[in-house]
């Protein structure tokens, strides 16, 4: 599809904008919000773990307080039941037995609130009612032997049943509670060491989603941005469109690194614009400067005639017609050199060995050669594989090369010309070596361009690179240049190797 510069503008800005504002719209969700939620979520397991730990020991601090409650108000009871038993075995009286009696109530009126929160509100209230209870019936015995002294304790056979069911029920609450809030704090225990362990293993598994988050987001998006990077050095300046759901910082870098790139195409087509101009310049230059002088000539010529056509012999006429067509052959010369530089002419391709070509233009150019004291050097690479290609116009390409070659060498020098395989995959290489002039840096840019030359009028038409490179061009090759002033030049001419189907226009 061709497209003008002003649709590709268009299309590059409305590709651009596309690209922006796909990567514009999706919903937020930044890497400095992610790595945030990710610390607060380590942030929010580690007070859970350390409120967990808190409250289990607080629990067992309860649970101890409670046990040595319990084992307190148990030694009280059973104070009391050893007093009560003397009483019944020898008749001593009851007030050491109710003065534990009062000391086990103290006990559970001040650890109250702990027991009733550790064992539960009805079983504490149970171990006060059955204290309560044996405390009356102690009362009771006590205040039927202040009213019948002498009286065998034996004689109160119901107190005494009813007495020794309620001591025993208390010691053994006492003593089933106390073994069941042991058990508990063993678990609890148990608990208090798991979790630790329990913490380390949710720690490990975030720390594993954190490094998997880092390589994976970040990594492998630099990653992505670097190959970025090198396709836009290689000239590649397609947008950067979004492959995720949630838009973040490397979302900025893109929309700028997108913007960069529209810039820099942008930047790119005003020079391309400010090249092409230049050679147009150059070429009209070059055109109306070649064909002036031959038509001066031409026009000087017939107004001589005009003048003095009477006056002028036969042969000083057919001398001056023979000028007026010499000069009128430079001026068809002169187009159609620039025919050859502009037409797509095609290409009569046939396999051939490469130093055939190289020998058929040195034996061209034996006479200039000659002339030019230079000496010329061929050196062939054994075994080189045939190419496939236009063997005149190849020729042309490498007569230039050997002219130029020799222009540069005014004084004499040496040429080498040498082939062999190119770095460049499946490609052949020519090299012309001089020891010429060389070319001045600030000129080397142009050397290709259309009557781009530094040779004096009639000599260099400068459209001898020019068509050179685009006949290497349309065999698929390239020309490359190396010079230092001075000390010499090398054109190394690059050709595909003919099993590749060479990249050519025409029929190849
Ligand atoms: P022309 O030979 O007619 O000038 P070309 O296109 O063949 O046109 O060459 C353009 C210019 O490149 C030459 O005028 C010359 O300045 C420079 N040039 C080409 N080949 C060489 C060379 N081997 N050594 C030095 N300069 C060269």
């Amino acid at each position: 599809m061709a497209v003008s510069a002003g649709e590709a503008r268009t299309l590059l800005e409305s590709m651009e904008m596309e690209a922006q504002r796909a990567l514009k719209e999706r919903p937020s969700l930044s890497i400095r919000t992610r790595i945030s939620l990710g610390f607060l979520l380590w942030f929010l397991l580690s007070l859970g773990i350390t409120i967990a730990s808190f409250v289990t020991l607080n629990r067992i601090q309860s649970k101890l307080l409670f046990m040595e409650g319990a084992s307190n108000y148990t030694f009280e009871i059973q104070q009391a039941r050893r007093f009560e038993k003397n009483y019944f075995l020898y008749g001593t009286n009851l007030s050491d037995a109710l003065e534990h009696v009062r000391q086990a109530q103290n006990i559970l009126t001040t650890e109250g609130d702990n027991m009733a929160a550790v064992v539960g509100v009805s079983h504490y209230q149970t171990m006060v009612r059955h204290l309560e209870r044996y405390r009356e019936l102690l009362i009771r015995l006590q205040d039927l032997d202040r009213e019948h002294p002498g009286a065998k304790p034996g004689q109160n056979q119901t107190i005494e049943v009813e007495l020794r069911r309620h001591g025993a029920e208390m010691v053994a609450v006492a003593e089933e509670l106390v073994s069941g809030q042991r058990q508990a704090v063993n678990t609890m225990l148990l608990m208090a060491q798991r979790i630790p362990i329990i913490f380390l293993f949710v720690l490990l598994l975030l720390m594993i989603y954190l490094a998997n988050f880092l390589t994976r987001q970040m990594l492998r998006r630099l990653n992505w941005l670097m190959e970025a990077t090198r396709r836009i050095a290689d000239g590649d300046l397609t947008p950067i469109t979004p492959r995720r759901r949630y838009r973040d910082e490397f979302s900025e870098l893109a929309m700028a690194m997108n913007h960069m790139m529209y810039q820099l195409a942008q930047r790119n087509e005003l020079l391309v614009r400010a090249h092409k101009l230049k050679a147009v310049g150059t070429l009209t230059a070059g055109v109306a400067h070649e064909l002036n002088n031959p038509i001066n000539n031409i026009m000087l010529t017939i107004s001589m005639i005009l003048e003095d056509y009477k006056g002028l012999s036969d042969e000083d006429r057919l001398e001056m017609l023979r000028d007026i067509m010499g000069q009128t052959e430079r001026c068809d010369k002169i187009v159609r050199n620039l025919l050859d530089f502009a037409r797509e002419s095609e290409l009569k391709t046939q396999l051939f060995q490469i130093k055939d070509i190289i020998n058929e233009t040195v034996q061209l150019a034996s006479n200039q050669i000659k002339l030019s004291k230079v000496k010329v050097r061929i050196d062939f690479a054994p075994n080189l594989p045939p190419i496939r290609g236009d063997r005149q116009q190849l020729a042309q390409v490498f007569l230039n090369l050997v002219l130029n070659a020799l222009d540069a060498m005014p004084e004499g020098g040496n040429l080498s010309i040498s082939t062999g395989h190119a770095k460049e995959e499946n490609c052949l290489k020519v090299e012309f070596t001089d020891t010429g002039l060389g070319i001045p840096e600030h000129i080397l840019p142009n050397i290709f361009d259309p009557f781009f030359t530094t040779k004096s009028i009639g000599k260099g038409t400068g459209l001898g690179l020019s068509v050179s490179l685009g006949i290497i061009r349309k065999h698929g090759g390239d020309v490359h240049v190396k010079s230092s002033v001075n000390q010499g030049s090398t054109f190394e001419v690059l050709l595909p190797i003919a099993q590749i189907p060479a990249k050519v226009s025409g029929d190849m």
